[in-house]
């Protein structure tokens, strides 16, 4: 095959019409990637602005226990709704801020059944504080 000599003899014009072709889907293939890259941007913000709003949440709420504990004694305290992950001594005013505090610190996703089960478990363990 000759195609080298094929080749040398396009040379003049025809280089800069391959060229163009050679670009022209280089540019298609770049701009399909950009648009997943953008996808994803987008998919990485909406989840951060989720994030943010969870945990703007949250300080609210570990505000609002503060003032409560400042306006009761230390004994008066009531211990309802402690985390049960170790190391994590949190405790909340509700159940749905424990939940969400599980939720956002520890990763808990838990359908009804399993928040049912847990909040159980936080019921027994603060009846049996309590006694
Ligand atoms: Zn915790």
């Amino acid at each position: 095959m000759d195609q080298s000599d094929n080749f040398e003899q396009d040379q003049g014009p025809m280089d800069y019409y391959k060229e163009s072709i050679r670009l022209y889907y280089y540019n298609i293939v770049l701009h399909s990637y950009l648009e997943r890259v953008n996808q994803e941007k987008n998919e990485i913000k909406s989840k951060l602005q989720k994030f943010q709003v969870l945990e703007d949440q949250e300080s609210d709420i570990s505000l609002e226990d503060k003032r409560k504990r400042n306006r009761r004694s230390a004994v008066e305290i009531p211990r309802s709704h402690v985390c049960t992950i170790s190391n994590c001594n949190k405790s909340y005013g509700s159940e749905g801020s424990l939940m969400q505090h599980m939720k956002i610190k520890h990763g808990m996703v838990m359908n009804q059944d399993k928040i049912g089960q847990v909040l159980d478990q936080f019921r027994f363990q603060y009846s049996s504080n309590s006694n």
